[in-house]
């Protein structure tokens, strides 16, 4: 193959966010959204929607470029995350899981 292998792009995200919980105070939740919004929003924990694995996020730069998208931190994430480049391209039929460090 002439082109390198790239991990696969997500261009949704998970990002943690606070509620007032019903006895009051605050309360942590996980709530899905755009990567574009996720940047504009300057919110700053994110893990993937699928694996709950550690993601970074990258801003498109170039007009022909991709889209603003996330990539997992961890290859071992992406192998056996259902959004994950290796793990759609594994053909050991092997079963998508959790990340083995999810972000909590
Ligand atoms: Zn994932």
């Amino acid at each position: 193959m002439a082109t390198a292998e790239r991990e696969t792009k997500l261009y949704e995200c998970e990002v943690k966010r606070r509620r007032v919980r019903a006895g009051g105070g605050y309360e942590p939740f996980w709530k899905t959204k755009k990567v574009a919004d996720a940047l504009v929003d300057a919110d700053t924990e994110f893990r993937c929607k699928d694996c709950a694995g550690a993601v970074k996020l990258h801003k498109s730069h170039k007009v022909d470029g991709p889209g603003p998208h996330a990539e997992h931190k961890s290859r071992l994430d992406s192998e056996y995350c259902p959004s994950g480049m290796y793990f759609q391209k594994a053909t050991d039929g092997r079963e998508p899981r959790q990340s083995e460090h999810p972000v909590l």
